[in-house]
Order: structure tokens, then C-alpha cells, then sequence
């Protein structure tokens, strides 16, 4: 189950691949398929890998473009709820 989510502005990336390196879990590459306005292969998901994402926003903080945005899913569990009464 996914702890967070990345959205990747294909259009505002430039290839620099930093945040390729700088996920931890290594769920991103540059798009190959796709060329953007700039001439740039944009980052993305691997392929199957979106549910790896911890939210983590690593790859929005290396962004110099700030093309991504992050969400980090807050589930609260049954015990969760427990605990705080
Ligand atoms: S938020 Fe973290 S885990 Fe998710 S894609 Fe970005 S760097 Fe990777
Ligand atoms: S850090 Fe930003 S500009 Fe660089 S490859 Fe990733 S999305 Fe593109």
C-alpha cells in the first residue's frame, strides 16, 4: 500500500535526473517515450512502482523546477485510533 503519492509536471522538467537519485526508492526514471516541450525525457514512475512512494517529498526538494508535488497519505488505524483514545 502506497504512504504517499508524486506528481510530476512533465512540461517544467529539464532531465536532470536528481530526483531519479534522490528517491529512496527507487520508483523514478526519465520517460524515454516521451519528449517534452523543453526536449527533455521527463522524470516518472517506473512502471508498477507508484505504490513504492513513502512521500517522502525527497524528489520535490532536489526539483529546481519545482515540476513535483508530493502528498504523504496520514492513515489513521484502528489501532492508531485506539491508542490516542
Ligand atoms: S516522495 Fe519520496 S518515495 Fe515518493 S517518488 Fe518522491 S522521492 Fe520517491
Ligand atoms: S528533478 Fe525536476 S527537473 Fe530534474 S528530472 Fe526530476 S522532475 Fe525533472
Amino acid at each position: 500500500m502506497a504512504k504517499g503519492s508524486a506528481a510530476f509536471e512533465g512540461e517544467l522538467c529539464k532531465g536532470c535526473g536528481l530526483c531519479v537519485n534522490a528517491c529512496p526508492q527507487h520508483a523514478l526514471e526519465m520517460d524515454q517515450t516521451v519528449i517534452n516541450r523543453k526536449g527533455y525525457h521527463p522524470a516518472h514512475f517506473i512502471a508498477g512502482r507508484e505504490h513504492e512512494c513513502i512521500g517522502c517529498a525527497m524528489c520535490a526538494v532536489m526539483c529546481p523546477d519545482q515540476g513535483i508535488e508530493v502528498e504523504k497519505f496520514d492513515r489513521v488505524t484502528p489501532s492508531d485510533a485506539e491508542a490516542k483514545g
